[in-house]
């Protein structure tokens, strides 16, 4: 399997794409940081503030489940995929193409 240049998948696969691709509705938006209810546990309360999200270092964090990291490894936890399935998925439904690592075309032989 080819291998993913995930500094450009992080650059291209943003935080802001992730949550609008779930719906995501935050309680508080200051400027590029949000706070809401935790998208990773359908259980918490709506009027929860646990999740932090800051859209413009791409970074997320919830102060209940200590889940955390960024734009692919939420997609990643959401989808419970590995992250290597997880960009292949995300990259499908923004329809992007996916950031392959240079030189993992077909004349590849390693
Ligand atoms: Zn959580």
């Amino acid at each position: 399997m080819p291998a993913i240049d995930y500094r450009r998948a992080r650059a291209e696969l943003g935080l802001a794409a992730v949550l609008a691709l779930v719906g995501y509705r935050p309680r508080r938006c200051q400027g590029p940081q949000w706070r809401g209810p935790c998208p990773l546990r359908g259980a918490h309360s709506p009027d929860s503030r646990s999740f932090a999200a800051h859209l413009g270092k791409n970074l997320f964090y919830c102060f209940c489940c200590g889940a955390g990291g960024n734009a692919l490894d939420l997609w990643a936890a959401l989808r419970r995929l590995p992250l290597h399935a997880a960009v292949l998925d995300l990259c499908q439904r923004l329809h992007q193409p996916v950031p392959w690592l240079d030189g993992a075309g077909p004349g590849r032989h390693d």
